[in-house]
């Protein structure tokens, strides 16, 4: 079975269409998205109505729960909340609905785990080795111990592969699973990536070959950043769109 594993769109329609035209030109059998369709950029609805559309299977991300109120707004900052109330007014019930009903943990029959942040908590990051040691364990925990945890929200593709005392980093294009490891990989953000790569990022897994391959498209940046613009929301959101950061 093959897997398209896409993060973190972000509202970002150019992005989020060159990427599913890339996908699509590979023929997988599903796809798979770890949270966070809205926030930062200017196409909220129709973002959403694409994932809702084509049926992709989506788990909650903290801008998805902040924009459908499922969580308050008292801890962000200003540019960010400008935005989550900017996004929430352009949604329509139907898609607000979608993401109100957002499972934070998706399990898939492969034996993978798809999150947003941690396993136990949507709004934390798995940056360091320990944070991937700890995911590891907690993954032990969960029902039929997945070996395989895809998550999202840092926007930076990575992929680790944890025994029960040592982590590995890898940062190659391809990616054999081993044995008796489990691996925790974060395919990077489709729309606003933040590795100093300003291209969309997505991955895909074969689940019979027990392989990934991490893939990054080019869009046209530019016409998301004059929509940012044209909507009134903070510039900064597009500058950091170009310098992929
Ligand atoms: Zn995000």
């Amino acid at each position: 079975m093959q897997i398209a594993v896409i993060s973190d769109i972000h509202s970002n329609l150019e992005a989020l269409t060159a990427v599913l035209d890339r996908i699509d030109s590979f023929g997988v059998d599903t796809i798979l998205c770890l949270g966070d369709i809205v926030g930062y950029n200017a196409d909220p609805d129709r973002c959403v109505e694409i994932v809702r559309e084509r049926e992709i299977q989506c788990v909650l991300g903290n801008h998805d729960s902040w924009v459908c109120g499922l969580e308050g707004l008292d801890n962000i900052n200003y540019p960010v909340r400008r935005t989550i109330l900017w996004s929430r007014e352009q949604l329509s019930p139907k898609n607000l609905d979608f993401l109100k009903r957002l499972p934070r943990k998706l399990s898939m029959d492969i034996g993978a785990l798809a999150i947003h942040g941690w396993v136990n908590n949507t709004d934390r990051y798995i940056i360091t080795t320990g944070d991937a040691l700890i995911n590891s364990e907690l993954l032990a925990q969960e029902p039929h111990s997945p070996r395989l945890c895809f998550f999202g929200h840092t926007h930076k593709p990575i992929a680790y592969s944890t025994t029960e005392s040592a982590v590995l980093v890898h940062r190659d294009e391809l990616l054999i699973l081993k044995e008796g490891r489990r691996h925790i990989i974060n395919p990077g953000s489709v729309g606003q990536p933040r590795d100093f790569d300003n291209r969309g990022a997505f991955l895909i897994y074969d689940s019979e070959a027990g392989a990934l391959r991490f893939h990054r498209v080019e869009y046209n940046i530019d016409a998301t950043c004059r929509k940012i613009i044209a909507a009134g929301l903070p510039a900064t959101f597009a500058e950091r769109l170009k310098t992929g950061c």
